[in-house]
């Protein structure tokens, strides 16, 4: 693993350095091998099991742990800062560079009255949810191991320590910005968000320049790409569950996973998350929230744009996300969207509406249902789909808008085909991640490689898996977490 250290050489002052707590008796739960091609890996070995566990040093990292705040449930949190997690560097490898960051590494300066570990249970979860959503084409960090020990780490329970290997194009976060806005002021404030701008402008978003102009477009971009990332969420079912502002990637990507969910049934007010009852990071709230959180960015920006440029930018939103949201349904549902016309857009939207509304009433798998679009032969035939409906009136009222909406099918075979590939079979679901890190942690690691085979190519059948597609029991059922981890 070759490393540089650009983060660490330009922005002295937004890290800390600290070393990594050793795990002891470390091993190898889980390794991803398309996480590790993209920074030129091959297998795991006994050299990286000591480095990533904290046992060894690496000869190029440099260790240390970021600084950032953030709007955490709508309030301002002063700082946060990576609390159990080490970044050695960057990874280069044939697909860019990639942040490596020990996550349940031991306290960092920035712990609080936090250990810095995470549990097993948890680093699982971070490990198959980002590998997944690799795979369903949504922006991610990724993982590329989790190693397990047998540290014991008090949560609810007892439970063992473990480290997830992370790999993010960058660890900046909304929260970066807004640390340098509030905690600083005048020349100094200006001096730091200007850094941090130039820094991940010239990093990721090289098209741009450094002055005002610039700056405004390079902000649109995120606001786009956050848009899109959202969209995303909301067209697969995923929950996020934490969407506060230090969770939030500047590159729009999918960042820091706690008690997230992909949907069982269609619920627009799901929630995922134990400690929000009031359901401020409800599935259905994500959109609205990905906005509330922009402002906040746009707030921390504003030494360097004025107000006016930065609700032009805001601007930017809603558009990117209706135009994103209405391609992917159009394309799990099996009609041609036309994003260039605002009128024909409002239309598919309500359609599309109408169709969760009736999986709603209807307590329908979000996943299961829509797969099922693609073995339909187009609009001709909808006996098996509509038998799903318990309100067959229902479905026969929507029904007969979407053939409307579809037209004439010529090619049914490669229309399927189309829908297989936007709509898959497979998603995480969070009580057969349970079930499979039960049976890891009594030593049978088989259930969670199975897992991570299956996530791998979500929209192919693998028919010998298929028992995965299932809708969850009754007890795995839209499974609350709590964000102890
Ligand atoms: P999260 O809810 O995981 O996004 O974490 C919010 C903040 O709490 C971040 O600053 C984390 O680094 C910190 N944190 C979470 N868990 C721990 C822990 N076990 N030890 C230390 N800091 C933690
Ligand atoms: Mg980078
Ligand atoms: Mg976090």
């Amino acid at each position: 693993m070759k490393l540089k250290q650009d983060f660490f050489e330009q922005l002295d002052g937004f890290y800390q350095q600290v070393l990594p707590t050793p795990l002891p008796a470390p091993h190898w739960l889980l390794w991803s091998d398309d996480a590790a091609a993209l920074i030129g890996l091959q297998q795991p070995n006994d050299e990286l099991l000591q480095v990533f566990s904290g046992n060894q040093r690496h000869a190029e990292a440099q260790y240390y742990a970021q600084v950032y705040s953030g709007h955490q449930f709508g309030g301002y949190s002063p700082q946060l800062g990576d609390g159990r997690s080490i970044i050695l560097g960057e990874a280069v490898g044939p697909h860019g560079s990639w942040d490596v960051a020990l996550k349940g590494a031991g306290p960092t300066p920035f712990s609080r009255r936090g250990d810095g570990r995470a549990v097993t249970r948890s680093a699982v979860r971070e490990f198959l949810v980002s590998e997944a959503l690799a795979a369903l084409n949504i922006p991610t960090t990724r993982a590329l191991a989790v190693i397990g020990s047998e540290l014991p780490v008090w949560r609810e329970t007892l439970e063992k320590g473990a480290t997830t290997v992370r790999l993010a194009r960058s660890h900046i976060r909304f929260g970066h910005f807004e640390h340098s806005f509030y905690a600083f002021d005048g020349e100094q404030q200006t001096d730091r968000v200007k850094r941090l701008a130039d820094f991940v402008i010239t990093q990721h978003f090289p098209q741009f320049s450094c002055d005002r102009a610039g700056y405004k477009a390079w902000f649109t971009k995120v606001v786009q790409l956050t848009a899109r990332l959202i969209a995303k969420w909301q067209a697969f079912g995923f929950a996020h569950g934490v969407m506060n502002t230090d969770n939030m990637s500047i590159l729009g990507d999918s960042f820091d996973f706690g008690p997230f969910a992909f949907l069982d049934t269609f619920q627009e007010n799901f929630i995922c998350n134990h400690s929000d009852p009031d359901g401020r990071y409800a599935y259905g709230q994500q959109p609205g929230v990905g906005l509330w959180n922009l402002r906040c960015l746009a707030q921390a920006l504003t030494p360097l744009l004025s107000s006016d440029d930065l609700v032009d930018g805001l601007r930017a939103y809603q558009p990117a996300l209706v135009a994103e949201y209405v391609e992917l349904m159009a394309g799990r549902l099996g009609f041609a969207p036309q994003l260039d016309d605002s009128h024909a857009m409002d239309f598919d939207l309500q359609l599309i509406g109408g169709f969760t509304q009736l999986l709603e009433q209807q307590r329908l798998d979000y996943t299961n249902t829509l797969r099922q679009f693609g073995a339909i032969a187009a609009t001709e035939n909808a006996t098996a789909l509509r038998d799903e409906f318990v309100d067959t009136h229902a479905f026969d009222g929507w029904w007969q808008h979407y053939c409307d909406r579809v037209g004439r099918v010529d090619d049914i075979g490669s229309w399927q085909q189309a829908r297989r590939l936007a709509s898959p079979k497979y998603i995480l679901r969070n009580y057969q991640a349970q079930q499979a890190t039960e049976q890891a942690l009594a030593g049978d690691l088989s259930g969670l490689q199975t897992l991570q085979q299956l996530l791998q190519k979500p929209f192919d059948e693998q028919p010998e898996l298929a028992h995965y597609a299932a809708r969850p029991p009754q007890w795995g059922e839209g499974l609350i977490m709590s964000c102890s981890s």
